[in-house]
């Protein structure tokens, strides 16, 4: 028998633990697979882990694994693929937004062979109006600028098959961006689409703070174009400033060379903040490589019941 394994990064997810577990044994009851579940709890501060741990003792197919504090969502989706060995890999959120009703036709797309069925999240109607927008937002640019296209709306509810797992689990980069790596590991893909539910307990984890950061460092990884900027914004702009000698020259020749103080003044702020923006780009690279040969792990585990 076939082996699926199903990650779940918890992040302050105590409202919804049991009914997710309970969830996804109904599902799985009518499926020829032995199967666990693998809860990464994500350094909750509230009771995520007693719940989890409540379950245990009825309950062999659970394990945990307990991050020494808040890593990001990501990272603990890679805690969690580095601690499995399955056939199969199924990751989801934990706050019941991803139906577990859809593992069924993931198994069975899984079996026509495909490695990797990703979601694309429709009906996008009961979602926050900003998430809305700043998710189609980023998604077209993201794609207009970077070489791996991802889906708009696709989401970390995937499966992917154990083959695609080891490449994900081999990578030691810096701020991992799965929706992307998925796509860039290349093999037999294929994605769905399923309606989000309205979060079934507790609030959004994904603080503006932290949709901008995947955002950006989900540019930063997969594109170096923003670096192209650098050179094209020099580039336009020394052509700028050789047409704007003639007129330096020809004011000067006729003796109001002193009236050039506001366009002095106006130039090098001007210059100024191309260079902080262009040097803002290049920092934003430089820090990254600095963080990946610092190689530090991208996790760190408290406890566990698998280890
Ligand atoms: N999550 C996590 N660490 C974080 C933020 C979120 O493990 O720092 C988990 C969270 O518990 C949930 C999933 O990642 O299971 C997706 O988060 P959330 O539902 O808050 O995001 P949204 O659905 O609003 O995009
Ligand atoms: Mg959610």
């Amino acid at each position: 028998m076939k082996h699926l394994n199903i990650i779940i990064p918890v992040y302050n997810e105590e409202g919804s633990i049991v009914l997710l577990v309970t969830s996804i044994h109904n599902v799985m009851k009518e499926i020829p697979y032995s199967y666990s579940l693998l809860f990464v709890d994500d350094g909750s501060s509230d009771n995520t882990l007693g719940n989890i741990k409540n379950l245990l003792p009825h309950d062999s197919t659970i394990h945990y694994i307990s991050l020494s504090r808040n890593f990001g969502h990501q990272n603990a989706l890679k805690a969690g693929l580095d601690k499995t060995n399955g056939d199969c890999v199924i990751t989801m959120d934990g706050d019941l937004q991803h139906p577990p009703e859809l593992i069924p036709l993931m198994l069975k797309k899984y079996e026509e062979g495909y490695d990797i069925v990703y979601t694309i999240r429709q009906d996008e109607k009961n979602l926050p109006f900003f998430k809305r927008k700043t998710a189609a937002f980023f998604y077209y640019f993201l794609n207009s600028i970077s070489e791996v296209k991802v889906d708009k709306g696709s989401a970390d509810f995937r499966l992917i098959s154990n083959a695609v797992a080891d490449i994900l689990r081999s990578l030691t980069e810096y701020d991992l961006f799965f929706r992307g790596l998925v796509k860039w590991a290349g093999f037999k893909q294929i994605s769905i689409e399923y309606r989000a539910a309205l979060r079934s307990s507790g609030a959004t984890k994904y603080t503006f703070h932290k949709m901008f950061r995947l955002a950006l460092f989900g540019i930063l990884s997969f594109s170096t174009r923003p670096l192209y900027l650098a050179v094209y914004l020099g580039f336009i702009f020394s052509l700028l400033s050789v047409l704007y000698l003639p007129y330096a020259i020809i004011s000067y020749y006729f003796g109001y060379a002193i009236s050039g103080w506001a366009s002095i003044v106006v130039t090098i702020a001007f210059f100024g903040g191309i260079q902080l923006m262009v040097l803002g780009i290049i920092g934003l690279y430089v820090g990254r490589i600095f963080m990946q040969v610092k190689n530090r792990p991208a996790y760190i585990i408290k406890e566990s019941n698998i280890l």
